[in-house]
């Protein structure tokens, strides 16, 4: 469920047309609703009670400070895959020992800065990365908690692009090799092994998968034991898909029976690092139209968001439902079209056929289900200034990451003293 729903012909995020949104901040915007955050996050927490378990948010569905700081409220660690994930975490008051650090290529400035942050652990990936580990802990004189994150080799049925369980992926430690790995570690004096880690994929909408690879995740717990190592956690990723369409994900209260299910007896603490499954429905991607476009057999609606500021359609050819921030009239005329953007790439397109209600230049469209995975990934590209986000609470917003102007894009940049001829203005002499 979620707090998106129209209200006198209006759509609004929880009590707030998002017109009035649009009015006071332009578009496109992101747009989040507070209450779908916390009961997403809650619903998850609450299917583990009763296990000792903590929930990592993983920010690089939605880092955004405002997001993170909304969970770090309820109690929710986090799981970070760079330096500037870790950075964001502390800076939004998650404490360093309730963060994990995964991820198949930190590096060596990475590891020492989330050992300055005194994190609860690193998910280490490859032999190599152990070794770089064990060098800069040694170091900083620091001791690094130390979880195998294990290739299952188990096929997550989901789009290829964010399948990372099987083999063939850049993804953990092969099962054969743990053995090896873990004995690599407890001869370090910096590393302590506590645990292993798998993370299978994203948008998973079956439960079989995941339970394929907790099984096997059990089955290297006692391997390992039996050689002498103390395995106490285990981090079983993310993954819990979400409806964008028609899928039906299974509900977190079955994935977390199934969860009790494959660790019982094991004695061990659980990490679970959701990401999309808790904001992904908790955003929405508002757009104007711009122009409607009749061409020999297609009618195109343009609109002012693009692929640099919502990819996931062009990447993953995903669907989001797109939706009139007008109520459509009762028994409104649906007819199908191309919604596409501004930017020069025919990947520019939102969707192909789509059945739509009349649609006019100005009118305010939503993309939804953009709450993860969406502003994350924005870009710049066309030098189109980097999409606003806005946070929803009851019946007040904030904006919580603003538009920049040409000259903040433009900032970064620099002339060499050779073209140093330039108009002022270019030289950023504003
Ligand atoms: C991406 C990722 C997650 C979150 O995945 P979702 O599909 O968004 O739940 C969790 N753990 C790791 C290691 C990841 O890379």
């Amino acid at each position: 469920m979620n707090h998106f729903e129209y209200r006198d012909g209006a759509l609004c995020a929880e009590d707030v047309p998002l017109d009035d949104i649009a009015a006071a901040t332009g578009t496109p915007f992101y747009c989040y609703a507070t209450a779908t955050l916390e009961r997403h996050y809650r619903v998850f927490a609450d299917a583990f009670s009763g296990v000792p378990a903590t929930v990592l948010y993983s920010l690089k569905s939605n880092a955004n400070l405002a997001v993170v700081r909304t969970f770090a409220r309820l109690g929710a660690g986090a799981d970070v895959v760079s330096a500037g994930e870790l950075h964001r975490a502390v800076a939004a008051g998650v404490p360093g020992r309730r963060i994990v650090f995964s991820g198949v290529g930190k590096s060596r400035e990475e590891m020492a800065y989330a050992l300055d942050a005194g994190i609860l652990q690193f998910n280490v990936e490859s032999l190599d990365e152990i070794e770089a580990l064990d060098a800069v802990a040694v170091s900083q004189a620091r001791r690094a908690q130390v979880a195998l994150r294990i290739n299952p080799d188990v096929d997550a049925r989901t789009h290829e692009k964010i399948t990372t369980g099987v083999r063939a992926n850049k993804f953990g430690i092969a099962r054969d090799l743990a053995g090896e790995a873990a004995a690599r570690v407890a001869a370090s004096s910096a590393l302590e092994l506590v645990g292993l880690a798998v993370h299978i994929g994203s948008q998973l909408t079956e439960l079989a998968p995941f339970e394929a690879a907790f099984a096997r995740l059990a089955a290297l717990t006692r391997a390992l034991r039996a050689e002498g190592h103390a395995i106490e956690r285990l981090d079983l990723g993310g993954g819990l898909g979400i409806r964008y369409r028609d899928e039906n994900p299974p509900l977190p209260d079955v994935y977390a029976e199934m969860v009790k299910r494959e660790t019982a007896g094991l004695g061990c603490e659980l990490l679970l690092e959701p990401g999309r499954m808790i904001v992904g429905n908790a955003g929405v991607l508002v757009t104007r139209v711009l122009y409607v476009k009749e061409a020999s057999e297609r009618r195109f609606v343009i609109v002012d968001a693009a692929m640099n500021d919502l990819l996931r359609p062009a990447l993953y050819d995903a669907y989001h439902a797109i939706e009139p921030v007008r109520e459509p009239a009762p028994g409104a005329a649906y007819a199908p079209v191309d919604v596409v953007g501004p930017v020069c790439e025919t990947g520019d397109t939102f969707a192909l056929d789509r059945p739509l209600p009349p649609v006019s230049p100005g009118d305010l469209l939503v993309f939804r289900s953009a709450g993860a995975y969406g502003a994350v990934m924005a870009s710049t590209y066309n030098a189109r200034p980097l999409v606003p986000e806005v946070l929803v609470n009851g019946d007040r917003f904030a904006v919580v990451r603003r538009r920049p102007d040409f000259d903040e894009m433009a900032a970064l940049e620099s002339l060499p003293d050779w073209l140093a001829d330039a108009p002022a203005r270019a030289r950023g002499a504003a």
